[in-house]
Protein backbone atom coordinates (compact mmCIF):
# COMPACT_ATOMS: atom_id res chain seq x y z
CA UNK A 1 0.00 0.00 0.00
CA UNK A 2 0.81 3.48 -0.64
CA UNK A 3 1.83 5.65 2.87
CA UNK A 4 3.15 8.82 3.27
CA UNK A 5 5.89 9.20 6.13
CA UNK A 6 8.22 11.30 7.70
CA UNK A 7 11.65 11.07 7.64
CA UNK A 8 12.21 14.56 9.66
CA UNK A 9 10.60 17.82 9.76
CA UNK A 10 8.81 19.01 7.16
CA UNK A 11 10.41 15.40 4.51
CA UNK A 12 6.70 13.99 3.79
CA UNK A 13 7.59 10.89 0.98
CA UNK A 14 4.72 8.91 -0.03
CA UNK A 15 6.31 4.98 -0.03
CA UNK A 16 5.17 1.61 -0.27
CA UNK A 17 4.64 -0.34 2.73
CA UNK A 18 2.62 -3.61 3.45
CA UNK A 19 -0.60 -3.81 4.14
CA UNK A 20 -1.08 -4.08 7.72
CA UNK A 21 -2.59 -6.90 9.75
CA UNK A 22 -4.97 -5.76 12.58
CA UNK A 23 -4.50 -7.64 16.14
CA UNK A 24 -6.74 -7.86 18.52
CA UNK A 25 -9.12 -5.53 19.15
CA UNK A 26 -8.18 -3.36 16.39
CA UNK A 27 -10.03 -2.97 12.79
CA UNK A 28 -8.13 -1.93 8.67
CA UNK A 29 -9.66 0.72 7.42
CA UNK A 30 -9.42 1.12 3.70
CA UNK A 31 -8.56 5.27 4.09
CA UNK A 32 -11.27 7.24 2.32
CA UNK A 33 -10.74 11.11 3.20
CA UNK A 34 -8.29 12.69 5.58
CA UNK A 35 -8.43 16.10 6.56
CA UNK A 36 -5.09 17.37 8.41
CA UNK A 37 -5.80 19.99 10.99
CA UNK A 38 -3.51 22.11 13.41
CA UNK A 39 -1.54 19.14 15.22
CA UNK A 40 -0.73 17.71 11.80
CA UNK A 41 0.74 20.61 10.79
CA UNK A 42 2.64 20.70 14.73
CA UNK A 43 3.55 16.63 13.55
CA UNK A 44 4.93 17.75 10.14
CA UNK A 45 7.32 20.37 11.31
CA UNK A 46 7.70 18.81 14.88
CA UNK A 47 7.34 22.26 16.59
CA UNK A 48 9.10 22.75 19.28
CA UNK A 49 10.66 18.97 18.80
CA UNK A 50 7.42 17.78 20.97
CA UNK A 51 5.65 15.63 18.62
CA UNK A 52 8.29 13.13 16.70
CA UNK A 53 10.66 11.43 18.86
CA UNK A 54 11.87 8.62 16.09
CA UNK A 55 11.64 8.82 12.23
CA UNK A 56 10.02 7.62 10.01
CA UNK A 57 6.53 8.14 11.56
CA UNK A 58 2.94 8.43 9.85
CA UNK A 59 1.16 11.39 9.94
CA UNK A 60 -3.07 12.21 10.39
CA UNK A 61 -5.88 11.39 12.85
CA UNK A 62 -9.51 13.02 11.46
CA UNK A 63 -10.46 10.32 8.97
CA UNK A 64 -13.00 8.24 7.11
CA UNK A 65 -13.18 5.12 5.43
CA UNK A 66 -14.59 1.76 5.01
CA UNK A 67 -13.82 -1.14 7.45
CA UNK A 68 -11.80 -4.03 5.19
CA UNK A 69 -10.20 -6.61 8.00
CA UNK A 70 -11.78 -6.85 11.66
CA UNK A 71 -9.30 -8.42 14.44
CA UNK A 72 -9.88 -10.66 16.95
CA UNK A 73 -12.39 -10.10 19.57
CA UNK A 74 -14.15 -7.21 17.89
CA UNK A 75 -17.77 -7.07 17.72
CA UNK A 76 -20.47 -4.67 16.08
CA UNK A 77 -18.83 -4.11 12.89
CA UNK A 78 -18.99 -5.50 9.50
CA UNK A 79 -16.44 -5.52 6.60
CA UNK A 80 -17.70 -2.33 4.01
CA UNK A 81 -19.01 -0.58 6.65
CA UNK A 82 -18.51 3.12 6.62
CA UNK A 83 -16.50 4.47 9.60
CA UNK A 84 -14.64 7.23 10.98
CA UNK A 85 -12.06 7.63 13.70
CA UNK A 86 -10.56 10.71 15.14
CA UNK A 87 -7.21 10.88 17.50
CA UNK A 88 -7.71 10.38 20.90
CA UNK A 89 -7.94 6.62 22.37
CA UNK A 90 -9.46 5.09 25.61
CA UNK A 91 -9.48 2.09 27.69
CA UNK A 92 -13.31 1.62 27.60
CA UNK A 93 -13.32 0.31 31.19
CA UNK A 94 -12.36 2.96 33.56
CA UNK A 95 -14.94 5.02 35.28
CA UNK A 96 -14.70 8.34 33.54
CA UNK A 97 -14.94 5.83 30.08
CA UNK A 98 -17.74 3.84 31.50
CA UNK A 99 -19.61 7.32 31.84
CA UNK A 100 -19.18 8.17 28.65
CA UNK A 101 -16.60 10.30 28.97
CA UNK A 102 -13.75 8.52 26.97
CA UNK A 103 -11.64 11.90 26.31
CA UNK A 104 -10.86 11.70 29.59
CA UNK A 105 -9.95 8.33 30.38
CA UNK A 106 -8.35 7.52 33.80
CA UNK A 107 -5.85 5.16 32.60
CA UNK A 108 -2.64 6.56 32.25
CA UNK A 109 -1.53 4.58 29.04
CA UNK A 110 -4.11 6.88 27.14
CA UNK A 111 -3.20 10.18 29.30
CA UNK A 112 -0.73 11.06 25.97
CA UNK A 113 -2.87 10.62 22.72
CA UNK A 114 -1.57 7.41 21.20
CA UNK A 115 -0.07 7.84 17.86
CA UNK A 116 -2.69 7.59 15.17
CA UNK A 117 -1.55 7.79 11.57
CA UNK A 118 -4.57 7.55 8.40
CA UNK A 119 -2.32 9.60 5.54
CA UNK A 120 -2.30 5.88 3.86
CA UNK A 121 -4.03 3.66 2.17
CA UNK A 122 -5.04 1.64 5.22
CA UNK A 123 -4.72 2.32 8.54
CA UNK A 124 -5.19 0.31 12.05
CA UNK A 125 -7.30 1.59 14.33
CA UNK A 126 -8.57 0.25 18.15
CA UNK A 127 -12.33 -0.61 17.61
CA UNK A 128 -13.14 1.03 20.27
CA UNK A 129 -12.41 4.70 18.58
CA UNK A 130 -14.85 3.75 15.46
CA UNK A 131 -17.72 5.90 14.54
CA UNK A 132 -20.11 4.44 12.48
CA UNK A 133 -20.64 6.78 9.23
CA UNK A 134 -24.77 7.11 9.23
CA UNK A 135 -26.59 7.90 5.56
CA UNK A 136 -26.35 11.53 4.07
CA UNK A 137 -23.01 11.87 5.79
CA UNK A 138 -20.45 11.77 2.83
CA UNK A 139 -16.63 11.14 3.43
CA UNK A 140 -15.70 14.11 3.31
CA UNK A 141 -17.65 15.43 5.91
CA UNK A 142 -16.87 12.37 7.86
CA UNK A 143 -13.04 13.21 8.08
CA UNK A 144 -13.62 16.57 9.62
CA UNK A 145 -15.42 15.54 12.95
CA UNK A 146 -12.72 16.89 15.06
CA UNK A 147 -13.66 20.31 14.97
CA UNK A 148 -16.87 19.78 15.51
CA UNK A 149 -16.63 17.24 18.27
CA UNK A 150 -14.34 19.87 20.18
CA UNK A 151 -17.02 23.02 19.97
CA UNK A 152 -19.98 20.38 20.74
CA UNK A 153 -17.79 19.32 23.76
CA UNK A 154 -16.42 23.42 24.37
CA UNK A 155 -20.32 24.58 24.17
CA UNK A 156 -21.89 22.07 26.31
CA UNK A 157 -19.23 22.94 29.01
CA UNK A 158 -20.06 26.53 28.57
CA UNK A 159 -23.81 25.58 29.10
CA UNK A 160 -25.01 27.41 26.07
CA UNK A 161 -28.02 27.00 25.06
CA UNK A 162 -29.68 28.51 21.24
CA UNK A 163 -29.90 32.03 20.72
CA UNK A 164 -26.60 32.33 23.55
CA UNK A 165 -23.65 34.55 22.18
CA UNK A 166 -20.49 32.66 21.92
CA UNK A 167 -17.01 34.27 20.54
CA UNK A 168 -14.27 32.17 18.75
CA UNK A 169 -11.10 33.07 18.47
CA UNK A 170 -9.27 31.81 15.19
CA UNK A 171 -10.33 30.64 11.88
CA UNK A 172 -8.31 27.48 11.48
CA UNK A 173 -9.70 24.15 11.02
CA UNK A 174 -11.42 24.13 14.56
CA UNK A 175 -12.13 27.49 14.69
CA UNK A 176 -14.11 26.98 10.90
CA UNK A 177 -15.72 23.61 12.29
CA UNK A 178 -16.66 25.52 15.97
CA UNK A 179 -18.49 28.35 13.80
CA UNK A 180 -20.35 26.16 11.43
CA UNK A 181 -21.04 24.17 14.68
CA UNK A 182 -22.44 27.33 16.38
CA UNK A 183 -24.90 28.00 13.57
CA UNK A 184 -25.93 24.46 13.99
CA UNK A 185 -26.95 24.85 17.10
CA UNK A 186 -28.92 28.28 16.68
CA UNK A 187 -26.18 29.94 18.73
CA UNK A 188 -24.81 33.60 17.28
CA UNK A 189 -21.34 33.15 17.14
CA UNK A 190 -18.70 35.85 16.12
CA UNK A 191 -15.37 34.96 14.91
CA UNK A 192 -12.11 36.88 15.96
CA UNK A 193 -8.75 36.43 13.76
CA UNK A 194 -8.20 35.28 10.40
CA UNK A 195 -7.10 37.12 7.16
CA UNK A 196 -8.60 37.16 3.95
CA UNK A 197 -10.08 34.07 2.43
CA UNK A 198 -10.54 32.95 5.92
CA UNK A 199 -12.15 35.61 7.17
CA UNK A 200 -14.77 35.62 4.40
CA UNK A 201 -15.56 31.60 5.16
CA UNK A 202 -15.69 32.11 8.45
CA UNK A 203 -18.91 34.16 7.74
CA UNK A 204 -20.03 32.46 4.84
CA UNK A 205 -20.08 29.30 7.96
CA UNK A 206 -22.28 31.50 9.78
CA UNK A 207 -20.63 34.12 12.14
CA UNK A 208 -22.41 37.42 12.14
CA UNK A 209 -19.24 39.25 12.61
CA UNK A 210 -15.92 38.72 11.75
CA UNK A 211 -13.34 40.87 13.46
CA UNK A 212 -10.33 39.76 10.77
CA UNK A 213 -6.70 40.27 11.68
CA UNK A 214 -4.44 42.92 9.28
CA UNK A 215 -1.08 42.00 10.60
CA UNK A 216 0.29 38.87 11.90
CA UNK A 217 -0.46 39.26 15.81
CA UNK A 218 -2.19 42.16 16.00
CA UNK A 219 -4.36 43.01 18.79
CA UNK A 220 -7.91 42.94 17.93
CA UNK A 221 -9.56 42.47 21.64
CA UNK A 222 -9.51 46.50 22.09
CA UNK A 223 -11.61 46.63 18.77
CA UNK A 224 -13.72 43.71 19.65
CA UNK A 225 -14.09 45.31 23.59
CA UNK A 226 -15.21 48.63 21.52
CA UNK A 227 -18.16 46.92 19.69
CA UNK A 228 -19.08 44.83 22.84
CA UNK A 229 -18.22 47.04 25.88
CA UNK A 230 -19.61 44.58 28.36
CA UNK A 231 -17.25 41.77 27.13
CA UNK A 232 -18.02 38.86 25.55
CA UNK A 233 -19.58 36.09 27.81
CA UNK A 234 -18.60 32.96 26.47
CA UNK A 235 -15.15 32.87 24.51
CA UNK A 236 -13.75 29.61 22.83
CA UNK A 237 -10.11 29.74 21.94
CA UNK A 238 -8.92 27.54 19.15
CA UNK A 239 -5.88 28.51 18.30
CA UNK A 240 -3.53 27.41 21.42
CA UNK A 241 -1.40 30.15 21.09
CA UNK A 242 -0.10 32.97 23.02
CA UNK A 243 -1.98 35.64 20.58
CA UNK A 244 -5.41 33.49 20.61
CA UNK A 245 -5.32 33.05 24.42
CA UNK A 246 -4.39 36.68 24.98
CA UNK A 247 -7.49 38.22 22.42
CA UNK A 248 -9.65 35.71 24.48
CA UNK A 249 -8.90 36.48 27.57
CA UNK A 250 -9.22 40.18 26.68
CA UNK A 251 -12.15 40.00 25.72
CA UNK A 252 -13.92 37.98 28.05
CA UNK A 253 -17.22 39.41 30.33
CA UNK A 254 -17.33 39.91 33.52
CA UNK A 255 -18.78 36.67 34.71
CA UNK A 256 -17.65 35.26 31.58
CA UNK A 257 -16.26 31.82 30.95
CA UNK A 258 -13.40 30.84 28.63
CA UNK A 259 -12.62 27.42 27.01
CA UNK A 260 -8.91 26.57 26.26
CA UNK A 261 -8.12 23.89 23.37
CA UNK A 262 -4.50 24.09 24.17
CA UNK A 263 -1.97 26.62 24.22
CA UNK A 264 0.76 27.70 26.91
CA UNK A 265 1.29 30.19 29.67
CA UNK A 266 -2.34 31.37 30.45
CA UNK A 267 -1.72 35.34 29.74
CA UNK A 268 -3.77 36.70 32.85
CA UNK A 269 -3.33 37.15 36.47
CA UNK A 270 -5.38 34.94 39.43
CA UNK A 271 -6.62 38.75 40.55
CA UNK A 272 -7.79 39.37 37.23
CA UNK A 273 -9.68 35.95 37.75
CA UNK A 274 -11.33 36.83 40.78
CA UNK A 275 -12.21 40.47 39.45
CA UNK A 276 -14.29 39.49 36.76
CA UNK A 277 -14.80 36.02 38.14
CA UNK A 278 -13.80 34.23 34.92
CA UNK A 279 -14.23 30.56 34.61
CA UNK A 280 -11.92 28.48 32.28
CA UNK A 281 -12.40 25.05 31.30
CA UNK A 282 -10.68 23.14 29.35
CA UNK A 283 -11.56 21.05 26.15
CA UNK A 284 -9.72 18.35 25.07
CA UNK A 285 -11.19 17.49 22.02
CA UNK A 286 -14.87 15.32 22.90
CA UNK A 287 -16.71 12.14 22.34
CA UNK A 288 -20.04 13.88 20.47
CA UNK A 289 -19.14 11.90 16.79
CA UNK A 290 -22.69 10.47 16.41
CA UNK A 291 -24.06 13.79 17.32
CA UNK A 292 -21.66 15.49 14.61
CA UNK A 293 -22.69 13.24 12.00
CA UNK A 294 -26.45 13.84 13.13
CA UNK A 295 -26.33 17.31 12.50
CA UNK A 296 -24.28 16.90 9.12
CA UNK A 297 -26.93 14.44 8.05
CA UNK A 298 -29.89 16.44 9.28
CA UNK A 299 -28.56 19.35 7.13
CA UNK A 300 -27.35 21.66 9.59
CA UNK A 301 -24.18 20.73 9.36
CA UNK A 302 -21.86 21.66 6.17
CA UNK A 303 -18.06 22.09 6.01
CA UNK A 304 -17.75 21.34 2.55
CA UNK A 305 -17.57 25.14 1.77
CA UNK A 306 -14.75 25.15 4.17
CA UNK A 307 -12.98 22.88 1.64
CA UNK A 308 -10.17 25.03 -0.08
CA UNK A 309 -7.84 22.39 -1.80
CA UNK A 310 -8.03 18.29 -2.36
CA UNK A 311 -5.21 16.56 -3.23
CA UNK A 312 -4.43 12.66 -3.78
CA UNK A 313 -2.36 10.39 -1.16
CA UNK A 314 0.33 10.58 -3.75
CA UNK A 315 0.27 14.46 -3.88
CA UNK A 316 0.66 14.40 0.02
CA UNK A 317 3.52 16.02 0.63
CA UNK A 318 2.39 19.23 -1.54
CA UNK A 319 -0.41 19.36 0.54
CA UNK A 320 1.51 19.94 3.98
CA UNK A 321 3.84 22.38 1.96
CA UNK A 322 0.57 24.50 1.47
CA UNK A 323 -0.32 24.45 4.91
CA UNK A 324 2.85 25.38 6.07
CA UNK A 325 3.10 28.55 3.54
CA UNK A 326 1.75 31.68 3.23
CA UNK A 327 -0.89 30.80 1.26
CA UNK A 328 -2.86 28.02 3.76
CA UNK A 329 -4.39 31.59 5.10
CA UNK A 330 -5.99 32.27 2.06
CA UNK A 331 -7.61 28.65 2.49
CA UNK A 332 -9.44 26.89 4.02
CA UNK A 333 -9.79 22.92 4.89
CA UNK A 334 -7.57 20.54 2.62
CA UNK A 335 -8.64 17.15 1.89
CA UNK A 336 -6.34 14.20 0.39
CA UNK A 337 -8.25 11.45 -0.71
CA UNK A 338 -6.77 8.00 -0.96
CA UNK A 339 -7.95 6.88 -4.60
CA UNK A 340 -6.91 4.04 -6.34
CA UNK A 341 -3.89 1.99 -5.68
CA UNK A 342 -3.68 -0.76 -2.79
ZN1 LIG B 1 -10.81 4.75 30.35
Amino acid sequence: MRAARLFGPADLRVVDLPVPVPGPGEVLVRVHAYAPYGTDVGVYLNRGARYVSEYPVGVGADFSGTLAAIGEGVSGFTVGERVAALALDHCGVCSNCAGGRTNLCLDSAFAVPVRQACCEDYAIVAARKLAAVPDGVGFEDAAMLAGIVDALNAFDKMGLAPGDHVAVVGVGAMGLGAIATARALDLNVVAVGGSGARADLAAQLGASRVFPIKAHDEDLAGYVRSQFPGGCAAVMETTASAWGMRQAFAIAAPGGIVALTGGGELPVSSWAVVDRELRIVGVRAGTGQAEAMRLIADGKLDLKPSIGARFTLEQAPEAFALLTSDAARDIGRVIITMDAGA
